[in-house]
């Protein structure tokens, strides 16, 4: 779910007492902790699996919208870190372990850490407005 990083970093951006900061990385924790489930194997639990997502997703467009103010927002040179960390996390066994559950078992792997840390330290975003591009990301 790309629009993850995006609603985090916004939110980051805002005061740490600042309410719509903390229910964007409610929603954020929210939809980690469902990605991190296993779907279920009956086609009932597929769908409800795919339905919480889908209520993830639209509820991180809702963040988006409001922490943007409406403004196209892109990271950079995020998406380069991320791409880094995504990559190397579905290549690795430790960082793609699960339990007798099928749940990831968020296993400590020193070279994600790493990698969270470039994420992390990267420039948040540009607002496509002030450089003359639009559309949104
Ligand atoms: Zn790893």
């Amino acid at each position: 779910m790309l629009s993850l990083p995006v609603v985090e970093a916004l939110a980051d951006a805002l005061p740490e007492d600042d309410p719509p900061r903390a229910c964007a990385n409610v929603a954020v924790m929210r939809a980690r902790t469902r990605m991190s489930l296993a779907p279920g194997r009956t086609l009932p639990a597929r769908l409800a699996y795919a339905q919480r997502l889908a209520r993830s997703v639209s509820t991180l467009c809702d963040h988006y919208e409001n922490l943007s103010g409406g403004h196209p927002v892109v990271l950079y040179p995020q998406p380069v870190a991320l791409l880094g960390l995504w990559n190397h996390c579905l290549g690795c066994e430790t960082c793609m372990a699960t339990d007798e559950h099928g749940v990831n078992a968020n296993l400590c792997c020193p070279a994600a850490d790493a990698l969270y840390e470039d994420y992390r330290r990267a420039p948040r975003h540009v607002d496509l407005t002030a450089v003359g591009g639009g559309g949104r990301p």
